[in-house]
């Protein structure tokens, strides 16, 4: 016997059933996108930070910076939006157009997307 994902009462019926109502999908549903949209919002809040920090860098005309300066201002290493590879194991990583290639120990360039 099956639960509703919802409100766990014991489903009757159809075997691939997941809801005893309408109420109960919607209930579960727009949780759901609620959570989605967070997770979503959290991340879109990281990246546009990146994304500045990077762009301050370029404009105080300084196309180099270390990991610790721009850790120390909020940059998230741990995010991108995408990366081409320059040469093997040289990886230029991007947030949106503008990133930024490894030029020695934890010393990096800004570089913009072609
Ligand atoms: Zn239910």
């Amino acid at each position: 016997m099956n639960h509703c994902l919802e409100c766990n009462n014991k489903l009757s019926g159809r075997s691939d059933k997941k809801f005893c109502s309408n109420y109960c999908r919607a209930t579960f549903h727009n949780r759901k996108s609620a959570l989605d949209f967070k997770e979503i919002k959290t991340i879109n809040k990281i990246l546009k930070k990146n994304r500045q920090l990077l762009y301050d860098k370029m404009n105080s005309e300084k196309l180099e910076f270390t990991l610790k300066e721009m850790e120390e201002k909020g940059f998230n290493f741990h995010y991108l939006t995408s990366y081409c590879e320059i040469k093997s194991d040289l990886f230029c990583k991007f947030c949106y157009e503008i990133g930024y290639l490894p030029i020695g120990k934890n010393r990096f360039k800004i570089k913009l997307k072609n």
